[in-house]
């Protein structure tokens, strides 16, 4: 057990031994990895703590691992992801390990992992969950064929059961709390699973079976004397306790939870397909924004297959140029000039038309396809704009995995390069989410895309979790109002709000543009506000490359003729 592997080793050797870990002693194990995947070195108590596999084959390949899938998936997704990351890896004998692997700096090709073994679950019960005292994975299945054997004995005398009430399950997942691990620490992720599992013990009885049956996943099984509407009263009740702050180590975190609940009745033909059911609702639950329950219903069977085919028609997309950007009109508030325009981008399905990017973005980026096609509309924006007169501003939509790679800023770089704009005349406009997902890697990227003389745009304000402090922290030149709040400026509440968001951003020397503006009547206010630009279909939808020009012309005719927009 004492040599290290170095049957994979890469072809600078120096590097290598710069990087040699065999020797390394302790408890803790230590390897240096390659990029696909070969040991550099590696101790020996790295290869006790992983298992001989890795010794023989010289790789480490996570399904070759005696794990259990769900570990096994999160450590092949760490090993080809760019981030530093802490797992929490669950061995089929019942022992757990935690791993935390790290980007070695001196090269992107070589990833540093080290290894400690935490905590052996206990012997006497494999199908207990050490760390919460739940039934784990491997009782699941148990738990489920109960559930059928006590379906049928029930039905039986009438043939059916009626639905409202069929037992039911609740999934409950964590939201984020990969997010936790990875930025606090194992440690702290640990307490809070185990306060997040004394809440949902707080809401259930004894006699409700509740497993951990994932990392961030438990399961709630509810027997057929509870109707559906206990179900969804119990749900709600958990997404309102886990919503108010957890307290560990000092720190107070919060996380709130999203929850797919699925009936067992007559439509469905057993627990599997029950438990795929509450795996959909659950999904649901998170595309609509997370801290939620939603409720199994057949439909989404039909989205998630749709999600599936858009899924694999949109690796073809681009090369078919089914893709194309749309130009929306962005206005001015004093002058009442056109300043410039968003790109938007539209996908045109062969079969089923126009796609809606509220559906395609989060499914390219959920794959990763996000990459490919930004770096698409970055060049496409910026080829187009270069055709625009003077002056015209082109704002691009930049998703948060598109800064995964590090290299944003001279991807940019070179696509103004190879459009010949202006960088004075590119605006890239983020979401909140980036500051939350890789804070550092995005301040220090924007810092230099900022300094390319690119301005960057704060987009959909106020619909997340950022704060004054993030706005100030970052080099935002803009800030867009989301158009939730431009269409309740009715009332005098949202109004108040509207304002403080201008006079913030300006105070933090940001301009600030309202969007979704649709009545003369909040242009006005919005005007009278102080905002300094507006955009929305009071001016214009968004238009075709081939229209812009046109609509250019008219807008300048207008102002010669002193009727400014709208
Ligand atoms: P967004 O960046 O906030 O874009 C504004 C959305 O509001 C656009 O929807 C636009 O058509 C719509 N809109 C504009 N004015 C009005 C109005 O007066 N009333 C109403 N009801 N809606 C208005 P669209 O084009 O469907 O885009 C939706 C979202 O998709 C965008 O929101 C953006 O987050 C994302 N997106 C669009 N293109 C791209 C892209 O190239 N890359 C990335 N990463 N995301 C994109
Ligand atoms: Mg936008
Ligand atoms: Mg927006």
């Amino acid at each position: 057990m004492s040599q290290p592997q170095t049957a994979c080793l890469p072809d600078t050797a120096g590097q290598a031994n710069e990087l040699d870990v065999s020797s390394f002693g302790g408890l803790t194990g230590f390897a240096v990895l390659d990029q696909n995947g070969c040991l550099v070195s590696a101790n020996a108590r790295l290869l006790e703590l992983l298992d001989d596999r890795v010794r023989g084959s010289g790789k480490l390949d996570p399904f070759s691992l005696e794990l259990h899938s769900h570990s096994a998936k999160e450590l092949a997704d760490a090993l080809t992801g760019t981030d530093n990351a802490n797992l929490q890896l669950d061995f089929s004998n019942g022992v757990r390990r935690y791993l935390q692997l790290g980007q070695l700096r001196a090269s992107r090709r070589l990833l540093l992992i080290s290894a400690t073994h935490f905590e052996e679950s206990s012997q006497a019960d494999p199908e207990l969950d050490a760390l919460t005292g739940l039934g784990n994975r491997h009782r699941l299945q148990q738990t489920l064929s109960r559930l059928e054997s006590d379906r049928t004995r029930l039905s039986a005398p009438h043939g059916s059961t009626l639905s409202n009430d069929a037992p039911a399950i609740l999934l409950v997942d964590i939201d984020r709390f990969k997010q936790i691990n990875d930025t606090l620490g194992y440690r702290i992720g640990d307490s809070l699973l185990k306060l997040v599992c004394s809440r949902l013990r707080r809401l259930t009885t004894e006699s409700d079976p509740l497993l951990r049956i994932g990392g961030d996943e438990f399961l709630l099984v509810l027997h057929a004397s509870d109707d559906a509407h206990n179900a969804i009263d119990l749900a709600e009740r958990i997404v309102d306790l886990m919503s108010r702050p957890f307290l560990v180590e000092a720190q107070q975190l919060d996380i709130g939870v999203s929850i797919g609940i699925a009936f067992f009745d007559e439509q469905t033909p057993d627990s599997a397909t029950l438990l795929q059911h509450a795996d959909l609702a659950l999904q649901q639950a998170k595309t609509r924004g997370r801290r939620q329950a939603c409720i199994f219903q057949p439909s989404m069977a039909v989205d998630a297959q749709r999600r599936r085919a858009l899924e694999i028609d949109m690796r073809r997309a681009l090369a078919l140029q089914q893709f194309r950007l749309v130009y929306q009109p962005q206005v001015d508030l004093r002058s009442g000039r056109l300043v410039g325009f968003e790109a938007l981008l539209r996908w045109e399905h062969p079969v089923r038309g126009m796609v809606s990017p509220a559906e395609f973005i989060p499914i390219a980026e959920d794959t990763g396809e996000i990459r490919r096609i930004g770096a698409w509309v970055i060049l496409q924006a910026c080829l187009q704009a270069s055709l625009w007169p003077d002056g015209l501003k082109v704002a691009v939509n930049v998703s948060p995995l598109q800064f995964d790679d590090g290299n944003l800023p001279e991807h940019i770089d070179t696509a103004l390069q190879q459009s010949n704009l202006p960088p004075e005349q590119l605006e890239v406009e983020v979401t909140e989410g980036l500051l939350f997902q890789n804070p550092d890697a995005a301040l220090a990227q924007l810092s230099r895309i900022r300094q390319m003389n690119v301005d960057i745009a704060m987009d959909d304000f106020g619909t997340g979790y950022a704060s004054l402090s993030h706005l100030s922290r970052f080099p935002f030149t803009k800030v867009k109002i989301d158009q939730s709040f431009v269409r309740g400026a009715v009332d005098d509440r949202t109004q108040a709000l509207v304002s403080c968001i201008i006079s913030l951003g300006s105070s933090l020397g940001m301009r600030t543009l309202a969007e979704g503006v649709e009545t003369s009547e909040q242009y006005r206010r919005l005007q009278e506000s102080g905002c300094d630009a507006v955009q929305g279909y009071l001016i214009s939808r968004p238009l075709e490359a081939g229209s812009v020009g046109n609509f250019v012309e008219r807008c300048t005719r207008q102002i010669q003729g002193g009727d400014v927009a709208a």
